[in-house]
């Protein structure tokens, strides 16, 4: 009995060794040649970080991730909108991480292939289609090699060839209109370190925080940032593409003036190595991602803007809620369709607050509202709102600290199939 999945991103490698632990036999199919470490920062919600110290990945994680203490939302004038503790300072009892998206891809595939072997995991073989059948399924290479199966699962990211094969007519991710330069810069910790910002309104902001300690010499840390510039979504943009260089002349001069005396926004900007460009897109959610033996999971299923940071977090989730079905119900259809019928309101609420609602909207409110000038914020908002917007959100994705806390493993440490 075997479990075929198509990507080796965190998705993929998350549910490969969430197999390995509930002892099914596996094998990943990446289209890449070489697993590399791409990407710059992604922040790992305590509801995410819970199931890794579950695949006994807790050393790892610590020692490349930086516990994320505090988020924040500032004004364009670099006032300060909202703060609030994060992970177990704000009393979950797991960390939040920020880590290097890349880092964590390659922590999650040296442990499969420590725990498992190298062979599961096959690289330059890109997932082209599959077939469901009443006892297997089938991945269909582009190679036209066709491997059986019990199940399949698409892992294989938001241009998931197996979603354009389950919904042929959807098409392109969907535009709304902003593009995100993504980078890291050498720079001075800001509130003491491991905090996360959030700084502007709908038109304009920058979100940043570190992926490192500081460094014993300079002192400085590895800032993840992301600046964010909204244009007219008729004039159309460049496919999607994690690693496509950019030209920070394109959005460097609209962030003049935006030098506070906690973080200098230009500098930051102007102090990276390299700047990546990504339009923010996402897909309408989907009616379904189970047909027969194959489903989908991570961005495959629910590509969502990278607002909340929710993405990779979700996609952790996903495997396990996988592992967790196909212990009750067994390697077959049902466990797939129980697996959906749980993850895929929630993702779908996500997804659609991610559009408009999400976190973030309080920084448009205060922009629309005073134009980001204040005295005393209670006077613009008071802090019951602020509290409870926050709060919607963290029920909403699945890691309010109450509800997370106390709630049991989505996966006992000892959950074998058979
Ligand atoms: C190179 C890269 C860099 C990224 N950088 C960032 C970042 O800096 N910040 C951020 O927030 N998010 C980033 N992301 C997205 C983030 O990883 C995801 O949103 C989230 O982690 C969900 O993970 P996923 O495994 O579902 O998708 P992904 O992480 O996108 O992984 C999908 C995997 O499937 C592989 N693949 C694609 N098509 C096929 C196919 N047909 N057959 C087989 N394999 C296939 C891809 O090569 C990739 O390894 C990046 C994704 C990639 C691929």
């Amino acid at each position: 009995m075997t479990v075929l999945i198509a990507g080796a991103g965190i998705a993929g490698l998350s549910l490969g060794l969430t197999l390995h632990q509930i002892g099914v036999p596996f094998r990943i199919f990446e289209a890449t040649r070489a697993i590399r470490p791409l990407g710059v920062g992604i922040n790992l919600q305590p509801n995410a970080v819970r199931e890794l110290f579950d695949l006994g990945l807790e050393q790892d994680l610590e020692t490349i991730g930086i516990r994320t203490r505090q988020y924040g939302f500032y004004s364009k004038h670099g006032l300060r909108i909202w703060e609030e503790p994060r992970g177990t300072w704000a009393g979950y009892n797991w960390p939040q991480y920020s880590v290097h998206r890349g880092r964590l891809q390659m922590l999650l595939y040296d442990a499969l292939v420590a725990r498992a072997s190298a062979e599961c995991v096959v690289t330059g073989a890109r997932a082209a289609g599959f077939e469901t059948h009443k006892d297997h399924a089938v991945l269909i290479l582009d190679s036209g090699d066709r491997i059986t199966g019990d199940l399949v699962i698409a892992a294989d990211g938001i241009h998931s060839a197996l979603r354009a094969r389950m919904y042929p007519d959807e098409g392109a991710p969907i535009w709304n209109g902003r593009v995100l330069w993504r980078a890291t810069t050498q720079a001075e910790a800001f509130f003491g370190g491991g905090a996360m910002v959030m700084i502007g309104h709908d038109d304009l902001r920058i979100v940043a925080y570190p992926i490192s300690d500081p460094d014993p010499d300079t002192g400085q840390v590895t800032m993840n940032w992301i600046a964010e510039k909204r244009f007219d979504p008729a004039i159309g943009w460049k496919r999607e593409d994690w690693n496509r260089p950019a030209n920070i002349e394109d959005f460097l001069p609209d962030f003049a003036g935006w030098t506070f005396d906690w973080i200098d926004v230009p500098a930051l900007i102007t102090g990276a190595a390299q700047v990546f460009e990504y339009p923010m897109v996402d897909r309408d959610p989907l009616p379904g991602w189970t047909v027969g033996r194959v489903t989908l999971m991570g961005d495959a299923a629910h590509p969502t803007y990278p607002v909340g940071s929710n993405g990779a977090s979700q996609a952790i989730i996903d495997a396990r809620m996988i592992g967790a079905a196909l212990v009750r119900h067994g390697i077959g259809p049902d466990a797939l369709t129980a697996y959906e019928a749980e993850v895929r309101p929630v993702t779908t609420g996500v997804g659609l607050a991610n559009r408009g609602s999400g976190p973030d909207a309080i920084l448009q409110r205060v922009e629309d509202l005073c134009g980001g000038r204040f005295d005393d914020i209670t006077e613009v908002i008071p802090l019951a709102d602020l509290a409870a917007h926050s709060e919607r959100y963290k029920t909403l994705a699945g890691f309010s600290v109450e509800a997370l806390n106390a709630k049991p493993p989505i996966l006992p440490r000892d959950a074998r199939i058979g």
